[in-house]
Parts: C-alpha cells; structure tokens; sequence
C-alpha cells in the first residue's frame, strides 16, 4: 500500500471526501467492507476466478514488433492487451472488484454512470451475471454518439436514465448517479467506473486495476529480464494508466507517461487535457486537477474518443503530477485518428479510440524517448465500438 495515502484517501492534498453528510456513512460502510474484503482469502480467490474464468485474464503482453520497427531507433513497445478482455476494455477489472462487494454488502440494486458505454457494459454484464437490478445513467448526447453500447446494456437488461442536463455526457449522468445513491442509499451500490470520487473509490478502483501493472511487471521481467523504460498510456478518470503504473510506483527508473485528449487542440477550449491543462479544484467528491472557468464553474470536456471527454481527472494522478512522477502530455482528435489507423495496418489490431491516443503519441513524439528504449502501453480496449464515430452510420 502506498504510504502517502492517510486514512482519509488524500493524495498528498488531493482526493478526500466532498459529499453531502448523508453519503459518509455510505462511505465509512463501503471502506470498512473494502478493507476486510481485501483480506479475505475467500473474496480474493472469488475475484481471481471470475477474472481469469470470466474475463479472460491475464491478458497477453505482446510485442508489437511491426509498430517497434516502423518507430525505428531501437524502439521495442509491448502491448498489454487489455483490448481482448470480456466486453473489450479494462473497465470489467473494476466491475468484478465491486459487483463481489456489492453481493457481500447484500444490496440488491446496482447503479453506474457512463460516458463511452463501456463502464455502463460492464457494470451492465457483471449485473446480469449476478442477478442483480441494474440503472445506468448516461448523457443524451453519448446515448447518440455510443449507440451500439447502448443497445448492449438494455439487452443485459440494464435500465439506462438518459441524462439531459448541462453538456449532456459523463460528467452530469456522474451527478446524477450521485443524487440516485444519496437518495437510494440503503439497497443500492454505486459502481464508480474510474479512479475518480470521494474516499475509498480512488483507492479501491486503483487497487481493482493494478491487476494490469502486476501482470505487465511479471511479463515483462519473464520476457526481457528487466524492467521497461517506459510506461505509456491513455488518461480519461485514469483508471487503466493507474492501474498500470501503480505496481512500478518505486520503481524510479520507470518512467510513466500519460496521454490526455487535447481534442480540437489545447488552445481551442475543445479539449479534455485534465492535467496538461486544467488548475486544481473540486469535482464529483474529491480535490483534484479539473477544466475550470475563472469563476469556478466547469468547463465542458471534449474529445473524439468518449472515454476520455472528461472534465476531471483521478486525484491520484494531480499527486503524480505534483512530485514528478509521472509526465503528462496531450494528443489531438485528428493525431489519435492517426494512431487508430496505424495500428490498424501495421499490426492488425483495431484499438479503441482512448489508447489510439498513445499510438499517436509515439507516432508524432518518438524521437523524444531514448533510444533503445522498451515501452509497456495499455492497449485499454477495442476499436469496434468507435467505427460509427468514425465512418458515420
Ligand atoms: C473508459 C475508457 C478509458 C478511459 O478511462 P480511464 O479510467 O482513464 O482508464 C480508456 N480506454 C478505454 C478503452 C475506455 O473504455
């Protein structure tokens, strides 16, 4: 466990708890829960199982040796292959974790909030798996742009509450999502989809996902018998760069880099580059880096990939920023459309939009990493679902 993290989830100073009173018990609940959970061997192995029988873990590292060459400079980049999970992307890892303490803390209904579909199609699918209700909140303008998600979910026989409120996508389904469980919060578990609100999800989802970091470190040392330079991955909440980076936390050699979505570029105002640029303030429960206006309120995200058009960012990553340890950078719409198509041809694999954007990182910027470096990249999911977003219908 990382010893900067005090009882209270802070991060340095960020993260915490900014929630109505009647969440905290909520809260205390879900921590208590989680950190007797953690312990017990009954719920790890429970976990485990579900992740390799269900989910499909672990996922294979593979060396993308088209992409290396065609990098060239000695490059050498491995993919971990969150892509190739049950429902295409790493958010399952999450909803496994949190559906098993759902079903400890005997509650009977189940809700999220979505942005790409993809966390609402996995919470949805580990629901139907359990038997349990299930309401996912998600934008009206996302139930336009993920359409193929949101007929996954009903099929699952999630009930999905459209969200009409302010920009119409991730960051009002999330309030919304929270005014459901202050207001349910007796029978209802709240499945939070990234590394984002108040004490203990930070925590609890970085802990869900390092299951990526820890794979990719026993991989990678069975592989090349030493550690990469580089870990590099896609940052929407932060859940699968976390997730990868977490387990090489003291490994200070190891570079982490993070690619947020600079959408029409980060001087358009149509971006969603959290910490490249954003200021610190408060959002959905914690202190952390987020798109504000000088007056506080704020701003409305935007990126060509779904899953990263958020205008906040896990607290996590404001402390990871702070002391260094990791690098932030941030790729437009039309570059990370660039990266989909590469990895598309040279390697024969489809990548979803939010890891298009590390492809096209290392496509424009390779030159500024050592050479002969070895680079770790989550490949956080599969392109299929962004084929309409990109063709049209
Ligand atoms: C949701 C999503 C992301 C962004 O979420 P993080 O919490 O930052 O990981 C990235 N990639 C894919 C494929 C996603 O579905």
């Amino acid at each position: 466990m990382n010893k900067d993290i005090n009882k209270q989830g802070h991060f340095g100073s960020f993260g915490g708890r900014f929630v109505p009173e009647t969440l905290i018990y909520a809260l205390d609940e879900l921590t208590r829960e989680y950190s007797t959970a953690k312990k017990d061997p009954r719920f790890r192995r429970e976990l485990s199982y579900c992740l390799s029988q269900y989910a499909g873990r672990p996922t294979p590292l593979y060396f993308a040796s088209n992409l290396s060459r065609y990098l060239g400079r000695g490059i050498r980049v491995y993919l971990k292959r969150e892509d190739l999970l049950h429902t295409g992307a790493h958010k399952i890892n999450n909803t496994l974790g949190q559906v098993l303490l759902a079903r400890r803390m005997k509650k009977t209904r189940i809700i999220a909030e979505t942005g790409a579909g993809q966390h609402g199609v996995a919470t949805a699918t580990v629901a139907a798996m359990f038997g349990l209700e299930c309401v996912i909140y998600m934008g009206t303008e996302d139930i336009k742009r993920q359409r193929l998600n949101v007929l996954r979910m009903r099929l699952l026989n999630a009930k999905i509450v459209p969200v009409k409120s302010g920009s119409r996508t991730l960051k009002d389904a999330t309030t919304e999502a929270l005014r459901d469980w202050v207001t349910n919060v007796g029978s209802t578990y709240y499945i939070i989809g990234s590394v984002v609100g108040p004490h203990p999800y930070p925590v609890m989802v970085r802990n869900f996902q390092s299951v990526i970091g820890k794979e990719a470190r026993r991989q990678i040392l069975a592989k090349e018998k030493r550690l990469p330079d580089y870990l590099i991955a896609c940052v929407g909440g932060g859940s699968n760069s976390i997730g990868l980076f977490h387990p090489f936390f003291k490994d200070k050699k190891v570079k982490f880099i993070g690619i947020e979505a600079a959408g029409e570029g980060i001087f358009s105002g149509k971006h969603a580059a959290t910490l490249v640029k954003g200021s610190v303030g408060v959002l959905h429960g914690a202190k952390s880096d987020v798109l504000e206006d000088k007056f506080g309120q704020i701003n409305i995200a935007h990126s060509i990939a779904a899953g990263l058009d958020y205008p906040g960012v896990g607290p996590e990553h404001a402390f990871y920023k702070k002391i260094r340890r990791a690098e932030y950078y941030a790729v437009t719409d039309s570059q990370a459309l660039k990266g989909f198509d590469l990895l598309s041809k040279v390697e024969g694999i489809i990548p979803a939009l939010e890891p298009a954007h590390v492809i096209a990182y290392l496509q424009t910027r390779a030159q500024k990493l050592k050479p002969d470096s070895l680079i770790i990249v989550c490949l956080s999911g599969r392109g299929d679902k962004d084929l309409d977003i990109i063709y049209g219908r």
